[in-house]
């Protein structure tokens, strides 16, 4: 059966047009769905007894349904595991920052991309999320948290690559941008090149984050194989002719990539775009290869201090949701066998001189 919310909503009123008469029964269905996200026709509590009868003989509005969830960490935090039709399981965090509240959405059900420090890469690719699974996260958790829509952000930092599911994902930004303005959503990408272009073409793009985890090609390429694809210097490219202000992650792994010179060095690379660097430190789990390790704060003290006296504006998520495991596919982790554990353990881990700061100094 067809679910509505995988429609865009451009087309909406084309498909309902043969069950729905008069037109403003129409209107009236989309203001149930983009602005209150009902996930049942019987929601829809002014329209005919009848018509709601109809339409959920022919159309879905389904979301994926939330099987557990964490008890909130000491900032409010929490994170949601949801059950899809199929039976994979995907996760969503919700965090309350002041007055705002954001939500952290998954795009994929796994991700193929492989970094080497991400749970939801060990755990190897999964299939895309339907546009009514991205938006049925976002809606799910406010309604369950009462959040006002003009206080939410949207980030597609949760499991999978956002810009390796493009259509879904530019159909579920535009129900969301029904009530949230795109400035406020946010979509994360490992550096997927043609992505970033096309994300630009947009009337109304949302804004942008790349993972950069590392200063230079070498040292992003051992940690983010993406990179034997699209390029450092292609993809700093790209983002610059994306044009606009984006974000610069910055996963921060003790004795590999949080020297004060990998600091300058970022800094360097980053010249000529307008850019904010968000410094996360690295989440440690059993999953991932034991030398990857959370730089103490001192450590992440200086590296950040560098690149501000390098001139870059730096933010640093300190420790949100450490305590629930935030970082992307941990919880789910929790309970899954990997997929390709052998695989993995041999090509995770660089030589250890390539890992040693001081070894690469010397080089
Ligand atoms: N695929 C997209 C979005 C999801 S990952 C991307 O890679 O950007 C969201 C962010 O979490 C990325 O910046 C990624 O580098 C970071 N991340 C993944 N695993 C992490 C870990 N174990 N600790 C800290 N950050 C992590
Ligand atoms: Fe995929 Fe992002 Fe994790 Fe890399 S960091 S494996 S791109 S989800």
């Amino acid at each position: 059966m067809k679910n509505l919310y995988d429609l865009p909503p451009a087309s909406l009123e084309t498909t309902l047009r043969d069950f729905v008469s008069p037109p403003f029964r129409i209107r009236q269905i989309e203001e149930w769905m983009y602005v209150h996200g009902a996930d049942s026709f019987d929601a829809m509590s002014n329209l005919p007894r009848e018509l709601r009868a109809s339409l959920a003989e022919h159309f879905s509005l389904a979301f994926p349904e939330p099987i557990e969830q964490t008890t909130p960490a000491v900032d409010g935090s929490r994170k949601y595991l949801f059950k899809l039709a199929d039976g994979n399981r995907i996760e969503s965090v919700y965090m309350p920052i002041g007055d705002r509240t954001s939500v952290c959405l998954s795009s994929q059900a796994g991700c193929a991309v492989g970094c080497t420090f991400c749970v939801t890469g060990f755990f190897g690719a999964g299939r895309n999320l339907t546009p009514a699974e991205m938006v049925g996260q976002f809606f799910t958790i406010r309604r369950e948290h009462h959040i006002a829509p003009e206080m939410m952000n949207v980030v597609f930092m949760g499991m999978g690559e956002p810009l390796l599911n493009f259509d879904n994902l530019v159909i579920a930004l535009d129900i969301m941008s029904r009530t949230v303005a795109p400035k406020r959503m946010t979509v994360s990408t490992s550096g997927i090149i043609p992505g970033i272009d096309a994300l630009a073409k947009l009337a109304h793009p949302p804004h942008l984050a790349v993972s950069i985890n590392a200063p230079d090609r070498k040292r992003r390429e051992e940690i983010m194989p993406i990179t034997s694809k699209y390029p450092l210097d292609e993809l700093i490219a790209a983002l610059k002719r994306f044009g606009r202000d984006i974000t610069a992650e910055y996963v921060l792994l003790a004795g590999y990539n949080d020297a004060p010179q990998d600091a300058v060095a970022l800094a360097k690379l980053l010249r000529g775009l307008k850019v904010k660097v968000n410094a996360i430190p690295f989440n440690e789990d059993p999953n991932l290869p034991p030398w990857m390790k959370r730089p103490s704060d001192a450590a992440i003290d200086r590296f950040v201090d560098t690149l501000v006296r390098n001139g870059v504006r730096t933010t640093v998520r300190r420790s949100k949701g450490r305590e629930i495991a935030a970082a992307c596919g941990q919880l789910r982790g929790k309970s899954e066998l990997p997929k390709r554990r052998v695989n993995r353990a041999v090509r995770v881990q660089p030589a250890r001189e390539e890992r040693d700061p001081l070894h690469r100094e010397r080089r």
